[in-house]
């Protein structure tokens, strides 16, 4: 039993023992007052380089010795501008706006606002296109609104009431031929407005894996009836995939892409929606009515903002692909080991991120065997957080051999009851 006045995300305060409280965080190391934990997950797919690293710290040391949050509205300042145009050249070909935030969830519904009010700035004016595509298992986030575009299931049945409709497409499976005939299906009808994906990895669904053709199918979808496609790259952003984005395995570029948990190296919360130029132009124009409605308080954290840049200097310094390719060389020997082994079943890898399903009769999220899988590793100094009965190890880059063998061991190590 959890007790105290902090209710903690996505915890069953009734069932979950008292966590350990975390005192110093060093790259892939996580100090608590029971012992050190190596951060196999980086604290929920957010630190990318490792935490603290010196060069985010002290752009946000320096920038909080001059600055704080100021309304972004009628005024602007230099690390957010600067941050906006190293993340232009940084992005996939013409995404050439960024509009900031402070979470996924919010860059998510940034996102759909975007997406609609284009169309509503299209001849037949409002309502032309309001429909919106989502590729089953999809996760965008916990508002209402990202909620509604994500899988129903057991984390928001008790929402449902409050939820937008659409359209699904299912996973693809196979050749992946099933998932671009629904959508050209639906592309068809000339009633939809966007296309929401997760490209390559679809996190929180359980770390479920298409490769880049089919991507690339769905742009090419997109291109041929005009919808709008949106990139959810929160998680697949900033290297995870073994490249910058996502998108640049599919040498495709998206009219809307989501960042945010790598986009400070995780140090500090951040987000950003980058717009094509027809979705900005369409909200540009003499007729105030067609502004772009939407702010969050600490938009563009001047803070925040600073330890974006440090970030983004990190990756035009150069030497990040070797880095991420030394990662991803070290879980694919790991899970291979694993998967040789019996009870294992379903390996699977893009770049740094490696998963595997412990075979079990009864999966999901509810699965019996997550909280005590949970439990074991904790017990042997390593933070994972299985999705039912799917492992996933998504480390900071600057993670040593021998702590993924410590991690892949304590997985291998697992029994069941
Ligand atoms: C985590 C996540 C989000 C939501 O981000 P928050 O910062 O938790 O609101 C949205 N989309 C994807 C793909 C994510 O993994």
């Amino acid at each position: 039993m959890i007790d105290g006045p902090v209710w903690h995300p996505f915890t069953q305060h009734a069932t979950e023992p008292a966590p350990p409280v975390v005192q110093q965080t060093d790259g892939a190391y996580l100090d608590t007052d029971r012992g050190r934990l190596i951060d196999a997950i980086s604290s929920w797919w957010v630190i990318t380089h490792g935490h603290r690293h010196p060069a985010i710290m002290q752009a946000i040391t320096e920038t909080a010795a001059r600055l704080d949050q100021v309304i972004f509205a009628g005024l602007t300042h230099q690390p957010a501008e600067d941050l906006a145009a190293g993340l232009v050249r940084l992005a996939p070909a013409g995404l050439t706006r960024v509009f900031y935030s402070d979470s996924g969830s919010t860059a998510v519904e940034v996102a759909l606002k975007m997406a609609l009010g284009y169309w509503q700035a299209r001849p037949g004016g409002a309502g032309s296109r309001h429909r919106i595509v989502v590729m089953e298992h999809s996760y965008h986030g916990d508002t209402i609104g990202t909620m509604s575009v994500g899988e129903r299931g057991v984390f928001n049945a008790a929402y449902e009431p409050l939820m937008f409709g659409v359209d699904r497409i299912p996973f693809p499976t196979g050749d992946g031929r099933n998932t671009g005939e629904a959508f050209r299906a639906l592309a068809a009808t000339g009633e939809i407005a966007a296309l929401i994906v997760e490209p390559l990895v679809l996190g929180a669904g359980g770390m479920l894996m298409y490769p880049p053709d089919i991507l690339r199918d769905l742009r090419a979808i997109c291109d041929a009836h005009g919808v709008l496609l949106i990139a959810d790259e929160v998680m697949t952003g900033w290297g995870r995939t073994g490249r910058l984005w996502a998108c640049d395995h599919a040498e495709i570029a998206p009219d809307i892409l989501c960042t945010s948990k790598g986009l400070t190296g995780g140090a500090v919360p951040l987000a950003a929606t980058l717009a094509s130029e027809p979705v900005y132009q369409a909200h540009f124009s003499t007729d105030r009515a067609r502004t772009f409605f939407h702010s969050s308080s600490y938009t563009a954290n001047p803070i925040a903002c600073a330890a974006g840049l440090a970030n983004l200097r990190l990756w035009e310094a150069g030497g990040m692909q070797a880095t991420l390719d030394r990662v991803a060389a070290l879980q694919a020997e790991r899970l291979a080991d694993l998967a040789a082994r019996p009870g294992w079943v379903n390996p699977r890898r893009q770049g740094t991120i490696a998963a595997i399903d412990l075979s079990v009769a009864a999966a999901g999220y509810l699965a019996e065997d997550g909280p005590r899988m949970r439990a074991h590793f904790l017990d042997h100094g390593v933070l994972l957080r299985p999705l039912g009965n799917s492992v996933y190890v998504l480390p900071p880059y600057c993670v040593t051999a021998a702590d993924l063998d410590a991690v892949w061991g304590a997985i291998a190590a697992y029994r069941r009851g």
